[in-house]
């Protein structure tokens, strides 16, 4: 008899760090209901979102796909996209929603989007039935930092519309939290998928008075609170529902953490928009008791792994009209190797860095706003700070790691090198952009203009 489908929930940080739960070390931040998901569930040590950076690392996560395979290695000059962009997610990418919808799955994707904003490029566009959240980061609203060059007030879409201008954005988690709880319910009998993508912890940090009167790491603390109160919710749903042993849980992040604004990737170097560990290695967190063995992976694991992964266990079909990068992982729940054994680092279009077993190594050192040619070698499992370059010690490992950047830079191109790419696909482009909202001075928003200057 063929396995029950397994309702699956993707929860996805915005610029949490490899050091900001419990479970992964923090004595800062309060988690406990994320470290008991841990507890119960499987905690990856080696798992690496596709980039620093939001938008490439959420287009990744959706299509199995490194950024620059699909056009999202950069967005007309920018590192992530903005409000009104011609460009986004191109319709004629599968979507992992698009593969789990053509398995039978209800959809919805709840919070931050970030693949474009374009009618063409929206969530209900790429295969989820219903979508409620901001279309990208929570910094790109009317915010008093932007005085001079103001831009158009924060939508909060339901499905493809705008129901509401500079949402209270420390109310907007309950509210995230509220669409979950309906649509598991009103989905119980499965099999569903819901991406619940949150705001916290990108800045400015928001959260109810509650949590920041309780945190002990200031406004970030408070944020990363308000997002395991969520997760509480909708473990203590799944298990109202009798879901527990049906639905697989994972919590993950999109890139690492601002580390000047409370967060930590400790014991990692770096952090978001740097090449370092910091910048992409992220928790991952995954949970379904009976299914999922409880401890920890130290297999290596990259974001376009979930695409597959997910797939084969809802039993859909995997594209093969074109390249998609991940490896199914779930070997690695039966004790098993994995199917990767190597990761490419990317920063924007620029190819950085690669791992292999457990050695970095590094021809570039970037950042948003270069990348500094270096040579650099790591061993990741007995330094995984990155402090100790052994370059000059292994040559053996430098030529077979520098043939692997050279196959990489073939396959996907390197904008540091010139390189185009033999395989790459366009982004999605449309005629005459637009925002989705003007400014009207005479429109009653709920809030004029966020207060806090803070963005990133
Ligand atoms: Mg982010």
């Amino acid at each position: 008899m063929e396995a029950k489908k397994p309702n699956i929930i993707l929860i996805n940080a915005d610029d949490l760090g490899y050091g900001d739960l419990g479970c992964y070390g923090s004595a800062v931040n309060d988690t406990p209901h994320i470290d008991r998901m841990a507890a119960e569930g499987l905690r990856f040590t080696d798992f690496y979102s596709a980039a620093p950076i939001c938008s490439s690392s959420r287009g990744a996560l959706m299509t199995g796909c490194y950024p620059r395979r699909i056009g999202f290695g950069m967005f007309d000059g920018n590192h992530v996209l903005f409000p009104g962009q011609r460009v986004g997610l191109n319709p004629n990418e599968i979507t992992i929603a698009k593969l789990l919808k053509s398995a039978g799955y209800a959809t919805m994707h709840i919070g931050k989007w970030h693949c474009g904003d374009q009618p063409e490029f929206l969530p209900t566009r790429h295969g989820f039935d219903s979508y409620y959240g901001l279309p990208f980061s929570n910094d790109m609203g009317r915010q008093c930092n932007r005085r001079e060059n103001m831009l158009p007030p924060l939508p909060l879409l339901l499905d493809e519309s705008v129901i509401e201008q500079q949402p209270d954005q420390a109310a907007l988690t309950s509210r995230y939290t509220e669409q979950a709880v309906r649509f598991i319910r009103e989905n119980k009998n499965g099999p569903f998928f819901l991406y619940l993508a949150h705001m916290h912890v990108h800045l400015p940090h928001y959260a109810p008075e509650r949590f920041i009167k309780a945190s002990r790491n200031g406004p970030f603390g408070a944020a990363v609170a308000c997002m395991d109160w969520s997760c509480g919710v909708i473990l203590r749903e799944l298990a109202e529902q009798g879901l527990d042993e049906d639905t697989l849980v994972i919590f993950t992040s999109d890139n690492g953490a601002r580390t000047t604004e409370g967060g930590s990737n400790a014991p990692l170097a770096g952090g978001k928009a740097t090449t370092q560990e910091g910048g992409f290695r992220v928790p991952f967190i995954m949970r379904r008791p009976g299914h999922v063995p409880a401890g920890v992976c130290n297999g290596l694991v990259a974001a376009m792994d979930v695409y597959p992964t997910l797939a084969n266990m809802a039993g859909a079909k995997i594209p093969t009209d074109r390249t998609i990068d991940g490896a199914d992982f779930s070997p690695l729940l039966r004790g098993q190797p994995s199917g990767r054994d190597t990761f490419f680092y990317y920063m924007n279009d620029a190819l950085c860095a690669v791992r292999n077993g457990k050695w970095k190594l590094a021809a570039l050192r970037g950042n948003w706003t270069k990348c500094e040619p270096v040579n650099e070698l790591y061993d990741l499992e007995t330094d995984i700070g990155e402090t100790d370059n052994v370059y000059e010690k292994h040559p053996e490992a430098v030529a077979a790691l520098t043939a692997l950047l050279e196959k990489c830079r073939a396959d996907l191109g390197d904008s540091a090198a010139g390189k185009t790419g033999n395989d790459i696909r366009p982004s999605g482009c449309v005629d005459n952009p637009t925002t989705l909202t003007q400014y009207d001075p005479t429109h009653p928003y709920y809030m004029a203009i966020y207060d806090l200057p803070d963005a990133g």
